[in-house]
Formats: structure tokens, C-alpha cells, sequence
């Protein structure tokens, strides 16, 4: 039976990364895969996890199961951290196997509340929304986002396209730090978003990855928390992998948002439903390192403090970058670097130009020319400056 299986493409990131392992030259910096590294290259564990960790241990007297949504704590912690004082009693919320598990139980539950949803996704997106949608067989649409000409977002084409959404439908959004692109809208883009969410009563399904990430922990909420404060139904999938540095506890909530209570005790019944038929019980050790440390002044204080630490190093690399560029490249076509927002950026490569930077000077990146600003210090930015105005980008 199992000799029937049809063989699966490699994961393209995946396979990038092997294939850097693979090269023996000196001097190789990867800009691929998507961890945030320090500028020593070490995606490190932060203080404020290490020290929650020990409590963890030092208090714990128990491993058995915990409840089928997740721990209470970890849900209403992460429900302030995302909506502010705005959650509250209009909130249901699973915890997920990361921020992929909330997306897919998200798109299931879309599934089970409306199978003839059309799924209405940013094109580009984060190559795995497209998966999980093709392997489920769930309708979809793209609309357009990147504008490779200003490397900025195509707004008018944008807001075109969402406006083809039914009531009925879902519109998924990045809540900020758009990936793979780095362009985000801006404070009146999402305005305008909000309203044709309004006119056309599509439901937004927001992709919150990188909360703390872009412009702050309250700043990169700022356009969720005014969605869910605008529309009637809102789902969020959010992610605690990047911000609290816990990639492979597999720390995730969904959260839906609703205007009555049938509603919202349906969507919690239909959530810890489909976490029992998925897996049971979500993991609990990460959501327990998140709710120690949003829960405990001091630790909250510390992790926000690393936080920032992190925002800053990626936003210095950013201006260091557009800076090299326009002295090297005589121009300010780069300076969309500066403004991009999060742990990457499209460049607006040809695939060739990106295999001759490979070639040529040992750089990866992904192969749209996503590039992963974190894996730059201060000393590889010259570098790679060079070869992207030396390939001709
Ligand atoms: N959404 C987006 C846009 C992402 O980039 C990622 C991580 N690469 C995720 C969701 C999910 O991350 P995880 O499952 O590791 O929490």
C-alpha cells in the first residue's frame, strides 16, 4: 500500500538549507531559512524563556493532560497580548501546534462553518498557506499584493481583489511583517481594508507571526486590533515561535472574535473539537513558558526589554543595508529595505540574479528573492550590498 505513495517535492527553504550545509566555501552567509540569528549567527534562547523554563521545573508537579483548548492562563495572556483591553468576552481560543497548526485548524473550522468558502490569499503569501490549502482541497483565490516595480504593495490591485470576497468568505491578511515580501500597508491601507471587509462582509483571517517583530509588541497588533474592533467576525491565528524565540515547542493560539455569545460558545466547542480530532491536547510547554512570562512583571519586563533588543538589531541591519546600496548603486531604488518591516524582504531578483549572488559570492537566498535580513551582521551587509548591485538587481 504505502509503495503507492507519490513522491513529495522537497520543501524548497528546506532543501536551500541543505544545500548551504553542503558548501565548503569561506565565508557563505545564508539568508534563507526563517529564524531570527543574532550577529554571532546563533538563533538564541531568550533570557526571560530560560528563566520561566527553570520555574517551570522548579514548580511543576505534574505532566499529565491539561484541557482540550489549552491552558486558561495561556489563552487569556496571549488574548491581552494580541487585542489589548479589546478581547475579552467576545474571544474563543484554542491553543495550536504553532502558528501552522492555527492557521490550519482556522481554515478547518472555516471549512466545517461554510464548506463553500473561497479562501481569498495575498499573492505572494508564506508558501505554506498555499500548501495547506491545496492539500485540503479548499477553494482559493490570489489577489494581488507586491508591486516588483516600487517593491512596495500594489494597493489599488489589492483592494480590487479583496473586494471580490463574499460574505461568506475569508480574506487572509498578515498582521504584520508580511511574508515573504516585508511590505506591509500603511495605517490608512488598512482603513480602507477594514471597509471593504465591511462592504463585502467577508470574514478576515489574520496571520499574526511576528508580533514585536516590525514597529513594536502594541504597533504590530495596531491594525488586528482595530479589524477586530470593526468587523462583526475575525479569526487570528497567531504565533509565539518568532517573538518568544520557542521555534520548536510548536506554540501557537487560534482565536475567533465574534458579537454574541452562540456564536463564540460554538466556535470554542468547534475548536477544542477539531484540536481533539487533530491531535488532542495542544502542546503545553512553550504555552506554559508564555504564560509564566506575561504573567510575572518582571519576566514580562525582561523578555520585552530582549524583544526590542531583537526589533532593533534587524531594523539597524536594514538601514545599513539601503545605505550601502545607495552609495554603491549611485540611487535610492534599495531604500524600500529601510521601509520594509520584519525579518524579510523581496528584493526583486530575477531567479538568475539570485542563483549567480549563490554562485558568485556564496549568498543564499530564497529563490523569489526573499532575503532573511537576520542572518546579516554588520560585517556581511558590505558584502552582500555588493553582490546584489554586482548581479545587477
Ligand atoms: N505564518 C507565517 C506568515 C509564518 O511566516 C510562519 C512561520 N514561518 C507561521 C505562520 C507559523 O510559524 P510556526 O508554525 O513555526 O509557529
Amino acid at each position: 500500500m504505502l509503495g503507492n505513495l507519490k513522491p513529495q517535492a522537497p520543501d524548497k527553504i528546506l532543501s536551500l538549507m541543505a544545500e548551504f550545509k553542503a558548501d565548503t566555501r569561506q565565508g557563505k552567509i545564508d539568508l534563507g531559512v526563517g529564524v531570527y540569528k543574532d550577529p554571532t549567527g546563533l538563533t538564541p534562547v531568550m533570557r526571560a524563556v530560560k528563566k520561566a523554563e527553570q520555574k517551570i521545573w522548579e514548580t511543576q508537579n505534574t505532566k499529565s493532560y491539561t484541557a482540550l483548548a489549552g491552558e486558561p492562563e495561556y489563552r487569556d495572556a496571549m488574548s491581552s497580548m494580541v487585542l489589548g483591553a479589546l478581547g475579552g468576552d467576545r474571544v474563543a481560543s484554542v491553543g495550536t501546534v504553532g502558528g501552522t497548526g492555527a492557521i490550519r485548524q482556522a481554515l478547518e473550522l472555516v471549512r466545517m462553518a461554510n464548506p463553500d468558502a473561497v479562501i481569498h490569499v495575498s499573492d505572494p503569501t508564506w508558501p505554506n498557506h498555499v500548501s495547506i490549502l491545496n492539500f485540503m482541497g479548499q477553494a482559493y483565490e490570489m489577489y494581488p499584493y507586491f508591486d516588483n516595480e516600487t517593491r512596495g504593495i500594489a494597493f489599488e490591485a489589492m483592494l480590487d481583489g479583496i473586494g471580490k470576497a463574499k460574505k461568506g468568505d475569508v480574506v487572509l491578511l498578515h498582521g504584520c511583517c508580511h511574508n515573504p515580501t516585508g511590505a506591509n500597508p500603511t495605517a490608512e491601507q488598512w482603513d480602507a481594508i477594514a471597509e471593504s471587509l465591511e462592504k463585502t462582509g467577508a470574514t478576515p483571517l489574520i496571520d499574526l507571526a511576528y508580533q514585536g517583530f516590525g514597529d513594536g509588541l502594541d504597533e504590530d497588533a495596531a491594525a488586528t486590533r482595530m479589524i477586530a474592533e470593526r468587523l462583526p467576525e475575525v479569526l487570528i491565528a497567531a504565533s509565539c515561535s518568532k517573538n518568544f524565540g520557542i521555534y520548536r515547542e510548536r506554540t501557537g493560539i487560534l482565536m475567533t472574535l465574534t458579537n454574541d455569545a452562540k456564536s463564540r460558545d460554538l466556535s470554542q466547542g468547534a475548536m477544542a473539537y477539531l484540536n481533539r480530532q487533530n491531535y488532542s491536547f495542544p502542546p503545553d510547554h512553550g504555552a506554559r513558558i508564555v504564560s509564566t512570562i506575561l504573567t510575572d512583571d518582571a519576566l514580562k519586563a525582561d523578555w520585552k526589554a530582549e524583544l526590542e533588543e531583537v526589533r532593533q538589531t534587524m531594523l539597524g541591519l536594514r538601514t545599513q543595508l539601503a545605505d550601502e546600496l545607495r552609495t554603491l548603486s549611485g540611487s535610492d531604488k534599495f531604500d524600500f529595505i529601510a521601509r520594509h518591516r520584519g525579518m524579510f524582504s523581496r528584493i526583486g531578483a530575477t531567479p538568475e540574479q539570485v542563483a549567480r549572488m549563490k554562485e558568485d559570492a556564496g549568498i543564499y537566498m530564497v529563490g523569489d528573492s526573499r532575503l532573511n535580513i537576520a542572518g546579516l551582521n554588520r560585517d556581511t551587509v558590505p558584502i552582500l550590498a555588493r553582490a546584489i548591485v554586482e548581479a545587477g538587481v
